[in-house]
């Protein structure tokens, strides 16, 4: 499958590689591997370009950069604390950088380039047409996940006076903030759907489902959308048929990841389909088990080539389809993100990705390398977090100090924090997948 697929977007790979070439990282590897980019390679060649994963992108992620960084001072980017000072600084390069927890409790900084962003939803919207009938005129509004206390931890920035739920994305639509799920919210973000007229949404799964059972339980009206777009968690039927009796419009879900955007679209028959304009996808055997490896067709600032992102499946063969992305490969993933929800006193459900962003900004602040961490909630004012004895000296009280004034500070009310040192995280791993946060009560 992989051979045939590399042949049919040989000529997009191609325009990648020798691009990619002129990055140190990829310059270096494909002399060590002799690789000829004077002429086209083959399945064969390509695959001898050694696997990526988010240790050996952390490890290199400056070295992938095509464009001009003769000016760009190291020393300097990792002496800033403020993440608004290393975006600025960032932004001489056309370069910005986001945070991602991942699935598998390995923060990461990604460093996008302004023109592969550019792509990608350039892409998106090409398969958006395909998968809906929808002219995507009306205005939009993306729920995205992100927290305030993150803002204030990590630019200084003491006050929350005055934030805004939601700021305009560009003259078609809006970005609306979430990350706790209350009534109060989702009261807001009702009234917000409806001062706005949207016609369009892009949520994850779990957002667009709590707010569907919440109109339902205030008896508020329904809203009609003309498109639903889902992604970052596996929806669920009972999830798929409670959006679409509330929204009156069936949801649509998109695979995609913080490092490489927008992967596949899943159609009525519920099969994923490769986005092939955008990007290239291998299954790859490791122990037994296939694991997802992607090289991004829209990456030319930043390439990402053959990228492990930590999901598992295979591709789908001899499966007949008659949806509009028929023509596309098609596959399935097993054992996607798995992470619990961190529940307070009041019972109100947040998003588990504040949590990572706690040991973030812990990492900044002490220049810790922390390559994985896991994070047990035991009862809603107690927190149980598990590093790894080379990265973390746990019996630091500045540390665990500094942990408990960020959840103080997002739960609003006292929160205990333990530290624990063991020999490796994955001890912690519970059956094939790992979950960075897990709630125990
Ligand atoms: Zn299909």
């Amino acid at each position: 499958m992989e051979e045939e697929n590399f042949n049919k977007s040989k000529d997009k790979i191609m325009r990648i590689l020798r691009n990619a070439s002129k990055a140190k990282y990829y310059n270096k590897c494909f002399s060590d591997l002799n690789i000829d980019l004077s002429r086209d390679i083959t399945y064969d060649e390509f695959k001898k370009i050694p696997v990526m994963d988010k240790n050996s992108y952390n490890a290199n992620k400056f070295d992938l950069v095509t464009l001009d960084m003769k000016d760009f001072d190291m020393d300097y980017y990792n002496s800033l604390s403020k993440g608004n000072d290393k975006q600025e600084y960032l932004k001489r390069f056309k370069l910005r950088y986001m945070t991602t927890s991942g699935s598998t409790g390995q923060p990461l900084e990604v460093l996008k380039g302004y023109n592969d962003e550019y792509m990608d939803y350039f892409t998106l919207n090409y398969y958006r047409k395909k998968l809906s009938k929808y002219n995507f005129k009306g205005v939009f509004v993306w729920i995205w996940p992100e927290n305030p206390i993150m803002r204030r931890f990590l630019n200084g920035d003491e006050s929350n006076a005055g934030e805004k739920k939601y700021r305009s994305e560009n003259r078609y639509g809006y970005k609306y903030h979430m990350h706790e799920h209350s009534d109060e919210n989702f009261m807001d973000l009702y009234d917000f759907l409806i001062e706005k007229k949207c016609e369009w949404i892009t949520s994850s799964p779990s957002v667009l489902y709590k707010l569907a059972c919440f109109i339902q339980e205030k008896q508020l009206e329904y809203i009609k959308f003309e498109y639903i777009e889902c992604h970052s968690e596996k929806m669920y039927e009972w999830q798929e048929e409670k959006i679409e009796e509330v929204f009156g419009c069936k949801p649509v879900s998109i695979y995609s990841s913080n490092e490489i955007q927008f992967m596949a679209g899943m159609c009525e028959n519920k099969h994923l389909h490769m986005f092939n304009k955008g990007c290239f996808i291998e299954f790859l055997e490791n122990n037994g088990i296939k694991e997802v490896c992607v090289t991004s067709l829209n990456y030319f600032d930043v390439p990402i080539i053959r990228y492990k992102l930590g999901d598992c499946g295979d591709w789908l063969y001899g499966e007949s389809c008659d949806s509009a992305l028929s023509k596309l490969p098609c596959f399935t993933l097993n054992g996607t993100r798995v992470n619990d929800l961190l529940k307070t006193k009041s019972g109100t459900i947040m998003e588990p990705f504040v949590i990572t962003d706690s040991v973030h900004l812990m990492c900044n602040k002490f220049g810790l390398d922390i390559k994985q961490h896991k994070i047990k909630q035991l009862s809603p004012d107690s927190f149980a977090f598990y590093f790894s004895r080379k990265e973390v000296d746990c019996a630091n009280e500045e540390y665990r100090s500094f942990l408990k004034d960020y959840l103080t500070a997002l739960l609003e009310y006292d929160a205990n924090v333990e530290l624990n040192e063991i020999e490796d995280v994955e001890e912690l791993k519970d059956g094939r997948k790992f979950k960075y946060f897990e709630r125990c009560f």
